[in-house]
């Protein structure tokens, strides 16, 4: 790596779409990088296709970063030394270096109509081939360089539409290129086309703004998707006809995200029918009436997102797995990101927010809780003493509530299958007796609730597990969850009593 220079990367969407977490993990990546090498993140909008234009799609890229922890040094939002970083603002900058390469002989312009090369691809298709505009056939085609120059002066003096063409080598030639991941790739230049960089209307194509911004910006590393890879050579020549060869910035494309199976890119189609998200974000959009649920919505934590997402791609080197953004930061290297796909895996991606939710400390989670509507009227030190016993039980923290209704209200409705398993005929009065035992405890903490059921059973000489699910069953209508003895405690001695009283009431009609 030249570290002469400066760190620069970008992240460069196109906000034709809702921001897929491929994409988001391309921001991550180029994050991580530039933190690494104490270097700077530049947030640059792409919005050149404006046919494609999607309303939201900016805000939603940025909130999508927000929300996992990426920030960027410069952005629209925020500006910088090389703005402005929306492309739609740049087009004074690109009618600029286009003028430079019809100069030099880079590029060219063409005046063929889409008719024209339509009927083109047709006939060639019918032949069985594919028609592309290259340097095998562009001078059969009507272009400034079949026509003379007072032909192309008085066709753009009367306002004629065209496009600027790339001019790629006359004599074909293997463009080489070092990419961080893949290592050294070569494209031969008989493979690209003449690909058009700017059009009459005045708008440049990605190809032209990418490789003008990226230089202009003075970018040092673009990382970005495979699916670029293709168009590497076709900047590589485009750093080359502007003299900027030297300072051309290091490429490395990232592995795609492919659909749990493995065949094929991770797709929203294939991801709906599983029953997962391909969004950070859910968002739904006003013109298509399309929306998608988002993996925020479904109760990730952003840590645990960026943690799995970090990892669908690149390791250490090792088998760890639980990496805080910092240390990401600090163990990132392009250098070890996969050349493979990477397989998503929704499991995993849960895996990851259990593991976080154990990890996190029970006041930020009790924090979290006191936001859900199911908190009103709750007290703090309850909730926070509650998540504490059932951090460990959960994927997502919204289960808490699901699962723990008999912490806040006596059960309703008692598991009648688990009850008839465990009830004997002495469990009415082993019941009964341990009530009164509760009732006479001088503290009623974990500890006294659990040595009380210990001495009871072991005077009785019966066995612990003839007395913990009945008791269960009493207090929480279910049959698993966390600890008893932290269970009653937690709702009191007073509900205790109640609760057990009232099972036994109600459990002769079920038995
Ligand atoms: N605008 C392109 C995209 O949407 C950027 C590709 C690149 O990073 O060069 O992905």
């Amino acid at each position: 790596m030249n570290l002469l220079r400066p760190v620069r990367t970008r992240y460069a969407p196109s906000p034709t779409g809702f921001q897929h977490i491929g994409g988001l993990r391309t921001a991550l990546y180029c994050y991580l990088f530039a933190k690494k090498h104490q270097g700077t993140l530049v947030l640059r909008i792409e919005d050149t296709d404006q046919k494609r234009y999607v309303a939201g799609a900016e805000q939603y890229i940025l909130d999508a970063c927000q929300w996992v922890g990426i920030e960027f040094d410069e952005s629209p939002i925020v500006g910088g030394a090389f703005g402005p970083y929306r492309q739609s603002e740049r087009r004074h900058i690109y009618k600029e270096y286009i003028a430079i390469l019809l100069q030099n002989g880079g590029a060219y312009y063409a005046f063929d109509s889409a008719e024209s090369l339509e009927q083109l691809r047709q006939s060639h298709e019918a032949a069985g081939g594919s028609f592309t505009y290259n340097a095998l056939n562009r001078l059969q085609l009507n272009n400034s360089l079949t026509r003379s120059a007072d032909e192309v002066a008085e066709l753009l003096r009367k306002g004629a539409d065209y496009t600027v063409r790339l001019k790629t080598p006359e004599q074909p030639e293997a463009i080489t290129f070092y990419d961080q991941v893949r290592g050294e790739v070569t494209f031969q230049s008989s493979e690209i086309d003449d690909k058009v960089l700017y059009k009459s209307d005045g708008w440049p194509t990605y190809h032209l703004a990418n490789v003008v911004d990226d230089h202009l910006m003075q970018i040092s590393h673009v990382v970005r998707g495979e699916e670029w890879l293709s168009s590497t050579p076709l900047h590589v020549l485009l750093y080359r006809y502007f003299g900027w060869s030297d300072t051309m910035p290091q490429f490395a494309h990232l592995p795609l995200l492919l659909n749990p199976g493995g065949r094929g890119k991770l797709s929203k189609r294939h991801a709906d029918q599983l029953g997962f998200p391909v969004f950070p974000l859910a968002w739904s959009n006003a013109a298509t009436s399309e929306s998608s649920n988002g993996f925020r919505e479904m109760g990730f934590r952003p840590a645990a997102f960026t943690n799995f997402l970090a990892l669908l791609g690149w390791n250490d080197g090792s088998e760890r797995e639980i990496f805080s953004m910092d240390e990401l930061i600090a163990a990132f290297d392009l250098e070890r990101v996969h050349k493979a796909g990477a397989k998503f895996d929704f499991d995993k991606a849960k895996w990851f927010n259990a593991q976080y939710l154990k990890n996190t400390p029970d006041e930020i989670l009790t924090e979290d809780l006191l936001h859900d509507k199911q908190a009103q009227g709750k007290s703090r030190a309850f909730l926070q003493e509650a998540i504490g016993m059932y951090k460990d039980r959960l994927t997502f923290l919204h289960e808490f509530w699901e699962n723990t209704t008999f912490l806040f209200e006596a059960p309703k409705t008692y598991d009648t299958e688990a009850l008839r398993k465990s009830w004997k005929d002495d469990t009415a009065e082993h019941l009964s007796q341990l009530k009164n035992r509760f009732e006479q405890l001088p503290v009623f903490d974990a500890a006294s609730v659990e040595q009380c059921i210990k001495d009871y059973a072991a005077e009785k000489n019966i066995k612990m597990g003839a007395l913990m699910p009945p008791l269960r069953l009493a207090l929480t209508g279910i049959g698993g969850g966390a600890s008893l003895p932290h269970i009653a405690a937690l709702i009191e001695r007073f509900e205790v009593v109640k609760r057990i009283d009232n099972a036994l009431q109600n459990w002769q009609n079920l038995l």
